[in-house]
């Protein structure tokens, strides 16, 4: 008699390269995977819309390769508890399986899962597919978790290479026998309602991604071959194809870091790129390892400063600044360039990301908190690690923060990274006809080169909501209140 095993999918959108479905495999035993929309259980971050709408993409792609190899992928939605607890009481499973989230919400949902599947006698077990160093690894020599960057980095270097990706067997049979599975109910994809309806605002990402395992092959190939080389000059160049754009695959697990890891060093090996590119790309990678170590160490990391002392921080309540902000409408091109890159793709370089954060917190003194929420809610990569990480690391109240009076200058930014204007050009056509050395300031245009470039400020572009000169020295001083008083 057969004892399926049921495969839990979660974050690992995939079939290559996962512990858990090689786990299932090495069974021997027919696997039929599971898939829960899980807004249910306690304190669990509802996904923003983009990142619904990858997910119901990458569920539809999933959903194929599952049916390629002769089993299922079951839709469901419930606390999770509930949902394998019933599916445990509709057909007799020997196993769940599954590979590790770290959100505090998400593993006490785990750990609730993984005790009840023992307790019925099953077997319940987890891998990791979505890290290269799990985040309790990586510890300082007094064993604590750590702080800064470079020494995490180096730390975790030192612990050994990451290990290659795991060799799939999922190619080589069917995963079950025919019909094994079809007694067992579930949802069409549709009825997830992960896709916004009216307005359906997804166009920009449709022509943007491929989300699903081979959109991510596909791009790593791309990267490998196109932008690997030079990365690590080019990394910091919003006008140019520079970086690898693998984040929201990334995220959902279409592809896992270890892959990325090896491929991009086997390609220099063949000398497709420089080894200086290859560390700083790892090294990049080694960020969002940071990032994960933090929110394990620091589940509330989205929420509450890292640093206390930014608790008694004067942020502004101004909802029309954070609106014009939302829509790309400060009057600072650089800045309104990257919001409609983002609300137009569900994506934004980050260069540009850490300028208008730093806009956002320091020109208009409005909460880190209301851009991470903003994020959350428009990036396809919105992750829960790396996303509050960088926010924090920006105000300044992270751990391993950028110092708070360090101020971007959107102006030199602009004309430092994107130096011809072509990434404004691109996403503020409104400035198309403006000549690169005003782009990045059309306020310092004269009325003749304002009104050749079909540019009238107030009217067609708006005026800077804030001088940049006054807003840093407003920014500086609401710093000194986060100090303690010298009495
Ligand atoms: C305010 C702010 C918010 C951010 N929010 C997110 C987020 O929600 N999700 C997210 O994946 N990244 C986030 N980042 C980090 C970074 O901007 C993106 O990971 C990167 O732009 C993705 O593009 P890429 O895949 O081309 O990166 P590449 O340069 O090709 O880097 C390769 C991979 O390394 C990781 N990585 C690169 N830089 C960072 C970083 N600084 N921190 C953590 N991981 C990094 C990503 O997984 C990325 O895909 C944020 C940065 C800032 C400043």
């Amino acid at each position: 008699m057969s004892s399926p095993v049921l495969l839990w999918f979660r974050d690992d959108l995939r079939l290559a390269d996962n512990p858990a479905l090689e786990a299932a495999l090495a069974s021997g035993q027919p696997v039929v995977g599971l898939y829960i929309l899980d807004e249910e259980s306690p304190d669990l971050r509802p996904l923003g819309g983009a990142a619904r709408w990858w997910l119901h993409h990458a569920l539809a792609d999933l959903a194929a390769a599952l049916e390629r190899r002769g089993t299922r992928l079951l839709l469901r939605r419930g606390a999770a508890t509930e949902v394998v607890g019933s599916l445990l009481g509709e057909m007799s499973f020997s196993a769940v399986l599954w590979n590790r989230r770290y959100e505090a919400a998400a593993i006490t949902v785990d750990t609730a899962v993984k005790t009840m599947v023992r307790a019925a006698g099953l077997r319940a077990d987890s891998f990791n597919a979505s890290l290269l160093y799990e985040p309790w690894a990586v510890r300082s020599k007094a064993g604590d978790p750590m702080k800064v960057f470079s020494p995490f980095w180096r730390a975790a270097l030192a612990s050994g290479e990451p290990p290659s990706p795991v060799a799939s067997a999922a190619s080589r049979a069917p995963l079950a026998p025919a019909g094994h599975f079809d007694a067992l109910a579930s949802l069409p994809l549709v009825a997830l309602g992960l896709l916004p309806a009216t307005p359906d605002w997804a166009g920009g990402l449709r022509e943007t991604w491929r989300p699903g395992e081979d959109g991510a092959q596909e791009r790593l190939a791309a990267f490998l071959d196109d932008e690997l080389k030079g990365y690590a000059d080019g990394r910091d160049r919003p006008d140019m194809p520079s970086t690898s754009r693998l984040s929201p695959w990334l995220r959902f697990g279409n592809i896992g870091p270890r892959q990325i890891w090896h491929a991009a060093a086997s390609a220099v090996e063949q000398g497709a790129a420089s080894h200086r590119d290859l560390a700083k790309f790892h090294a990049e990678l080694g960020w969002r390892e940071f990032s994960y170590h933090l929110l394990h160490a620091f589940p509330d990391l989205a929420r509450s400063n890292f640093q206390a002392k930014f608790d008694a921080f004067p942020w502004r309540d101004d909802p029309p600044a954070l609106a014009a902000w939302q829509r790309g409408r400060t009057g600072y091109p650089l800045v309104d360039a990257g919001l409609r890159q983002l609300w137009h793709t569900g994506w934004m370089h980050n260069r540009v990301r850490m300028v208008v954060a730093s806009f956002l917190i320091k020109h208009l003194l409005l909460d880190w908190r209301s851009g991470e929420e903003w994020f959350w809610d428009t990036l396809v990569d919105a992750d829960p690690a790396s996303n509050a990480a960088s926010w924090q690391w920006v105000a300044g109240s992270g751990a391993d923060a950028a110092p708070y009076y360090r101020i971007f200058n959107p102006i030199l930014q602009g004309e430092k990274f994107d130096p011809q204007g072509d990434y404004v050009r691109r996403w503020v056509p409104e400035l198309a006809g403006m000549p690169a050395d005003v782009i990045h300031q059309p306020w310092s245009a004269s009325p003749a080169r304002l009104s050749a470039a079909g540019v009238r400020l107030g009217e067609t572009y708006p005026r800077p909501i804030v001088d940049h000169d006054a807003a840093r020295n407003r920014a500086l001083a609401a710093l000194e209140l986060t100090k303690p008083s010298a009495s």
